[in-house]
C-alpha cells in the first residue's frame, strides 16, 4: 500500500556522515573496570536507591526503586560488589553531579532469574507494570518512561502509531543497525505497543538514506504477518523528530499547545520498541544498549554498550586518534560536549563522537546579525530565531518566551544556516536556563513567603488565646473577690443583705427631702393667710377687702399669689 506523504516546514541537509559506522555488526563492548549508574535516568521521580555499599548484586537486579508513575527503575547491568551510592558527575551539559551506585563487576556477568511470558496473557495494566519494573523508557533521547504513553485516550480514537526509525541527526548509526540485525524483535516490540493502544494504523518511518534497515523491517514485518507499513521518508533534517516525522507520514500538524494524542497519534522510537520485547518476552531490564562510537577515531562501530560504562574507557574501542580533545554525545547538530570524558554511558546516549578541531574546526567568530531571515526559514517549528536570540542577548526574557523560546527543539538548523555564524541555540538554551532558574528563584521565594505569613498567623492566633485566657483567668478573680465580700457583710434575720449605699447619695436625698419640707410648709402658711371664705363678710367689708386687695397689687405689681410672708408679719 502507498502512503501520501506530507512536507514538514524547514530543515536543512547537513553531512550525513553515517557510513563510517555502519561497516561492521554490532560487537558486544566489554566489561568495564567499574559501572557508574545514575539512579535519574528518565523524565520523572527519581528512583530511590535501593542497595549500599557493600551490597553483591546480579546482573538485571533492582538498584533503583521507581518513584511515582512517571518514573522507571534502574537496574544493576552486571553483577558484582556496590562500591559506594554517591554524587558523580553526569553527562550533562551543565556538568552537575547526581547520585549513582557504582558497582565493581565481579566478571561473571550473572544474570537474576528471568521470566519469560507471553504479554498476552497479561492484562494491559500488568504489561504497563512490567515495562515500568523494567526501566523502559523512550531511546532516541525523550527518555519518557515507555509505560506512561501506552494508556489509549478516553476522548480521542487512537488513529495512528508511528515508530521512528528515521535517525536523522548526522553520524548516528545505532538505530540503523538495530533495524538491520534485530528487525524481528523490534516488530514485535511494535505489536505489543499496537495491542495496548489498539490503532488503526502502524506506520514505520525510516529515512530513505537507509535501505537496508527498510527493507530488514518489511522482510520482518512479512514474516510475522503484521499489517504494519514500512514507509521511507526523505533525508531531511530533523525528520526524525517526532512532530515532523507525524506531519510527514499522517499530514498532522501537532501544535506546541498539544501532544500528539490529542490528535489521535502516538508515536516510539525502533530501540524503544526493541527494549520493550526483551523486557517482556525475556524478563530483561534495559541495563544496556546499542551506541555509536564515532567521529576523530580509526574504527567506528556500533556497540551493545552497559548502561553505567565510562565513556573514555568506552571510547577506547573505536581507537580514537592523538588529537582527540573531547567527547561529544548524540550528533553534532544536538549533541553536546560532555563535562568530563569518564561520565557514564545513560539510556539516552545513542552516540559518542570523538571531537577534534579538525574534524570540527573552530568557527569564525560571530558577526552581527543582518537579519536575512534565513534562521526563520530553516525553523521546523516556524519561530523566529533572529528575535528569540536578540532578546536573549538583551536578557530580556520575557520577550524570548513571548517568541515562543519553550517551543524551540533545539535542533539547530538556524544555527547551520546563519551566514553570520552566530550560535543561536547556544543563546537559547543560556535563555531557558535563566528563565528556569528564575523561575525556581521565585518558587522559593514564594514558599519562604507563605512560611512566613503562616508563622504570623500563628503568633497572632497564639497572642489572642493567651489574651483570652487572662481575661478569663482576671473575671474569675474579680467574681472571686465580689463573692467573699458578699459573705463578709452583716446580714439582718431573715432579711436579704442590702448592699451598702455610698455616703454622697445619703447626703443628696437629705437636702432633697428638707427642700420639700420647707416648700410645703410655706405653701401651708401661704394658704392660712389667705381669706378662706368672703362670703362670710358683710358687703361694707367685702368692699373694704377688694379695695386693699387692688391697692395692694397696684402698689406692688406683683403676682396675685405671692409668696407667703415671713412668719410674724401679718399679711395686709
Ligand atoms: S540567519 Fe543569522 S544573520 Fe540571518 S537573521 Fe538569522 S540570526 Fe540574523
Ligand atoms: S533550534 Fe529552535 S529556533 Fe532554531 S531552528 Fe531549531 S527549533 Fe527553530
Amino acid at each position: 500500500m502507498l502512503l501520501n506523504l506530507f512536507k514538514f516546514k524547514g530543515g536543512v541537509k547537513p553531512p550525513t556522515n553515517k557510513t563510517q559506522s555502519v561497516g561492521l555488526p554490532i560487537a558486544q563492548a566489554p566489561l568495564p573496570s567499574k559501572l557508574v549508574v545514575p539512579l535519574h535516568q528518565s523524565i520523572g521521580g527519581t528512583p530511590r536507591p535501593v542497595v549500599q555499599a557493600g551490597d553483591q548484586v546480579l546482573k538485571g537486579q533492582l538498584i533503583g526503586e521507581a518513584d511515582g508513575w512517571i518514573s522507571a527503575a534502574v537496574h544493576a547491568p552486571t553483577s558484582g560488589t556496590v562500591v559506594e551510592v554517591a554524587m558523580h558527575t553526569q553527562a550533562h551539559p551543565s556538568g552537575l553531579d547526581a547520585l549513582c551506585v557504582v558497582i565493581a563487576p565481579d566478571g561473571k556477568d550473572e544474570w537474576i532469574a528471568r521470566e519469560t511470558v507471553d504479554y498476552r496473557s497479561l492484562t494491559p495494566e500488568e504489561v504497563r507494570e512490567r515495562l515500568q519494573q523494567a526501566g523502559v523508557v523512550g531511546l532516541g533521547g525523550a527518555v519518557f518512561p515507555t509505560h506512561g504513553k501506552l494508556t489509549p485516550a478516553k476522548t480521542v480514537p487512537m488513529d495512528e502509531l508511528v515508530i521512528n526509525g528515521a535517525e536523522c541527526e548526522p553520524f548516528i548509526t545505532c538505530d540503523d543497525l538495530l533495524m538491520r540485525e534485530r528487525a524481528e524483535e523490534v516488530v514485535r516490540g511494535i505489536g505489543i505497543f499496537r495491542d495496548l493502544l489498539r490503532p488503526k494504523k502502524v506506520l514505520i518511518g525510516i529515512e530513505d538514506n537507509k535501505p537496508e534497515a527498510a527493507a530488514a523491517m518489511k522482510a520482518a514485518v512479512d514474516a510475522l504477518g503484521e499489517p504494519f507499513l514500512v514507509v521511507q521518508v526523505p533525508t531531511l533534517y530533523p525528520a526524525g523528530g517526532a512532530k515532523q516525522l507525524i506531519r510527514v507520514l499522517t499530514g498532522k500538524e501537532v501544535p506546541a499547545s498539544k501532544r500528539s494524542t490529542d490528535l489521535g497519534v502516538q508515536c516510539f522510537n525502533v530501540a524503544t520498541a526493541y527494549t520493550a520485547w526483551r523486557a517482556i518476552a525475556h524478563g530483561e531490564p534495559v541495563v544496556s544498549r546499542l551506541v555509536t562510537l564515532t567521529g576523530n577515531v580509526a574504527e567506528p562501530r556500533n556497540y551493545e554498550v552497559l548502561i553505567g560504562t565510562p565513556m573514555d574507557e568506552l571510547l577506547k574501542l573505536a581507537q580514537p586518534h592523538p588529537d582527540t580533545d573531547g567527547i561529544v554525545m548524540g550528533g553534532p547538530m544536538m549533541g553536546f560536549l560532555v563535562p568530563q570524558p569518564s561520565v557514564p554511558v545513560v539510556k539516552a546516549t545513542n552516540c559518542l563522537i570523538a571531537h577534534s578541531e579538525r574534524l570540527f574546526p573552530p568557527k569564525a567568530p560571530e558577526m552581527p546579525c543582518i537579519r536575512c531571515g534565513s534562521c526563520a526559514q530553516a525553523c521546523p517549528h516556524e519561530l523566529q530565531p533572529f528575535e528569540m536570540y536578540w532578546f536573549a542577548r538583551a536578557k530580556n526574557f520575557g520577550k524570548t518566551q513571548e517568541y515562543k523560546i519553550f517551543d524551540c527543539i533545539e535542533c539547530g538548523c538556524c544555527s547551520f544556516v546563519c551566514p553570520s555564524r552566530i550560535p543561536l541555540v547556544q543563546y537559547f538554551r543560556f535563555a531557558k536556563s535563566e528563565i528556569w532558574a528564575r523561575e525556581r528563584e521565585k518558587n522559593a521565594a514564594d514558599q519562604a513567603k507563605a512560611r512566613f505569613e503562616f508563622k504570623q498567623l500563628r503568633d497572632e492566633r497564639e497572642k489572642a488565646e493567651k489574651a483570652e485566657k487572662l481575661a478569663k483567668a482576671a473575671a474569675a478573680q474579680a467574681a472571686k473577690k465580689a463573692a467573699e465580700a458578699a459573705a463578709a457583710a452583716p446580714a439582718t434575720d431573715g432579711a436579704a443583705p442590702v448592699a451598702a449605699t455610698p455616703a454622697v447619695d445619703v447626703e443628696k436625698d437629705a437636702k432633697k427631702a428638707a427642700i420639700e419640707a420647707a416648700m410645703a410648709r410655706a405653701k401651708a402658711q401661704r394658704e392660712a393667710a389667705q381669706p378662706k371664705n368672703t362670703e362670710a363678710l358683710t358687703p361694707e367689708q367685702q368692699r373694704v377687702a377688694a379695695e386693699i386687695e387692688a391697692r395692694r397689687v397696684a402698689a406692688h405689681l406683683i403676682d396675685p399669689e405671692p409668696a407667703a410672708p415671713p412668719a410674724g408679719e401679718k399679711a395686709e
